[in-house]
């Protein structure tokens, strides 16, 4: 039987040091993002708190993005309306994790010089890195 060519049994060590690096980053943000939101799981712009479905359902994103990374991102990218792209950007800045998607109108953000996101032209979302 030929080898699989495909999936981690393909990785070259520094591939798979490399993802493991990546993946203890985003554990490490997810812990360091739950910490704020436990203090934060407020809607600032409607002066409230957060219901519990809210709650429940925004520590789902947050776990399923420290297990998938770029994989989350894409599928947001892929099969989320734009204005549910921008409501989940808006989510995880209550987590401190700055996704690349417009807060407003939910399109990719290209990165600037510094590393961060560029605003958007909509101009009525701003990145947070902007901000
Ligand atoms: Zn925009």
């Amino acid at each position: 039987m030929p080898r699989p060519s495909i999936g981690a049994a393909a990785m070259t060590v520094a591939e798979r040091q490399k993802l493991e690096r990546e993946r203890n980053r985003r554990a490490r943000q997810a812990v360091l993002g739950l910490e704020s939101f436990a203090l934060n799981a407020v809607d600032w712009e409607k002066q409230r708190f957060l219901s519990r479905e809210e709650i429940l359902g925004s520590v789902y994103m947050l776990t399923k993005w420290a297990i998938n990374g770029p994989a989350f991102i894409d599928e947001t990218r892929l099969t989320l309306s734009p204005d549910r792209r921008a409501f989940t950007a808006n989510v995880f800045d209550r987590f401190n994790i700055d996704l690349p998607f417009c807060r407003a109108c939910g399109v990719d953000l290209t990165k600037d010089a510094a590393g961060g996101w560029q605003g958007c032209k909509c101009k009525r979302g701003v990145s947070r890195t902007e901000a």
